[in-house]
Order: C-alpha cells, then sequence, then structure tokens
C-alpha cells in the first residue's frame, strides 16, 4: 500500500489531502460534495451526480481540454455581452464552488440564484446562508414568484426577477429537462457538465466539458481579460465558436484519450 493509499475519503479538512496526489481534483471534489451532504446544502443524490462526473474527468485526464477553455471563453464573452445574465446554483454548485461563484457572478456583473432539483425551504436557506459566508450580497431564488412553462410545479420554481427576465443563464450540472424548459424559454445557456453526451450541454449554446472546479474559475479569468474589450471582439469570439466541434472534441478525448 502507497501513502497515497492511505489518504481517507473522510478527511476532516481538506488540507489534510496532499496536493501531489495524483486524484487530487477527485478527493477534493467528493471531499467538497460530502461536506455539502453534512451541511445540508446538497442532496444525497448530488453524490450520485459527482460519481458520475468524476468518471468522465477521469477519462479526460483531469484537466481542461483546448476546446472546453475556447468554450469558457465564449461564456466569458455571452455574460459580458448579456443584460442580464444569471448564474443558477444547485446543492452540488454550492458545495464545490461557491467562493467561485461569486467572484465570477462579480466579474461579469451576473446576479446568483439558487435553483434546486430537490427544493426545501431549509435547504434553499442553507445555500443562500452559504452564498453569502463565500461573499455573496444578494442572493435570488428565495422569492420564487415565476415559473418556467412546461415543468412541474417545484422544478419550474424561479424569481421573476432572476432567472425568468435573464436572456443568458449559466446552468451547471442541470438536469436536461429543465436546460430544455429554460432553452424553449428563449434563454441563451451555458451549460457546465462533464458528460458531453448528456442533454444539458446538447442543447446549450455553449456547451462546457470541464469539471466545474477547474471551468469557473477560467471562465472568470477570461472574463477580466475580456473586460475592456470592444462590443465587435466579444461578437466575433461568439461567432467564431463551434458548439459541435466542442461537443464532438470532448467525446473523442474521452474515447480515445490516452491516460
Ligand atoms: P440529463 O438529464 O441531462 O441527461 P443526467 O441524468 O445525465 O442529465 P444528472 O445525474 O442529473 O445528469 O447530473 C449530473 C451531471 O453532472 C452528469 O452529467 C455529470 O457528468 C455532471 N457532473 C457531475 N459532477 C460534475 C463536476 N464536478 N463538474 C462538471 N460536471 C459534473
Amino acid at each position: 500500500m502507497t501513502d497515497y493509499d492511505t489518504v481517507s475519503a473522510d478527511v476532516e479538512h481538506e488540507e489534510e489531502i496532499p496536493e501531489d496526489h495524483p486524484r487530487y481534483q477527485d478527493l477534493l471534489t467528493r471531499h467538497r460534495i460530502e461536506q455539502g451532504v453534512e451541511k445540508g446544502i446538497t442532496h444525497l443524490q448530488g453524490m450520485h451526480a459527482e460519481g458520475r462526473g468524476s468518471a468522465f474527468d477521469y477519462l479526460l485526464g483531469e484537466e481542461t481540454i483546448p476546446s472546453a477553455d475556447e468554450a469558457e471563453r465564449a461564456a466569458a464573452a455571452h455574460l459580458l455581452l448579456a443584460d442580464r445574465p444569471v448564474l443558477s446554483i444547485n446543492g452540488n454548485v454550492a458545495a464545490l464552488v461557491p467562493g467561485e461563484m461569486v467572484e465570477l457572478a462579480d466579474a461579469v456583473g451576473a446576479d446568483l440564484e439558487v435553483n434546486l432539483f430537490n427544493r426545501t425551504p431549509e435547504r434553499i436557506e442553507a445555500i443562500a446562508d452559504h452564498l453569502r459566508e463565500h461573499g455573496a450580497e444578494d442572493v435570488k431564488g428565495l422569492e420564487a414568484d415565476a415559473r418556467i412553462p412546461n415543468l412541474d410545479h417545484q422544478r419550474a420554481k424561479v424569481d421573476a426577477d432572476g432567472i425568468h427576465a435573464a436572456d443568458v443563464v449559466v446552468v451547471p450540472l442541470e438536469d436536461g429537462d429543465r436546460a430544455e424548459a429554460l432553452e424553449a424559454m428563449g434563454k441563451t445557456e451555458i451549460v457546465i457538465d462533464l458528460n458531453p453526451l448528456s442533454r444539458s450541454p446538447r442543447i446549450a449554446e455553449v456547451p462546457i466539458v470541464d469539471n466545474i472546479i477547474r471551468a469557473v474559475p477560467n471562465v472568470t479569468g477570461h472574463a477580466r481579460d475580456l473586460a475592456e474589450a470592444e462590443e465587435a471582439e466579444l461578437r466575433t469570439i461568439l461567432e467564431s465558436f463551434d458548439r459541435e466541434a466542442a461537443l464532438e472534441e470532448a467525446e473523442r478525448r474521452i474515447r480515445d484519450g490516452e491516460l
């Protein structure tokens, strides 16, 4: 048994995970989801979703592939051009990248909205508190005074001045039904999902096939680089981004990638 094998899945603090561990990102991700479940912000089903993502990330080599980086740049351009951008937060997103989502929202002038598949008042409050602890000033999703058409009651709930009115929405780790319903409302969707075959990335204007823990800081970095860019430059980035090619490249890497 190597020292690495002795890194327990139930470390108390993430600082205990050695950064040079070959599966560092996976252990960190797993640890954050476990903490999320313990704190009541992540549903138990979120662990299952994480397991699926982890398998794809392993096959991608746990790195941001060039086509994902291009998608992240296009996402930044969309968010900077948007009139009403909103970042949707579910239990996994809140557990994995709370501070990073707050930073992205600041960088592009977006709102944060809690939007849950398994919605309970306790989890909504716990996630809003968690985001505030990470620097969020205003968290939407608590009013739930509007509905996404053609979805069942619970999953349709959104804020009238949040996702309902948004033109560009970042929906990480989103389920396919809601992604389709948002698309039918005419939203420009930026989806972060490690599975390029999942319905949500397949309908997204910008599918980002990357681990959310790498993707969100990278979108923020691109947004900062492009902060002073002219509108024409941002539009050129959007026009040159090829969503089909990005999905194909991710699938090719997963199927043929050398580990
Ligand atoms: P769909 O309804 O779109 O087909 P699904 O049923 O495949 O979705 P879910 O299990 O609802 O998907 O959601 C989990 C999705 O999130 C999976 O596609 C998984 O690959 C992805 N995922 C999980 N963890 C991460 C992560 N850390 N970063 C990016 N994507 C992730």
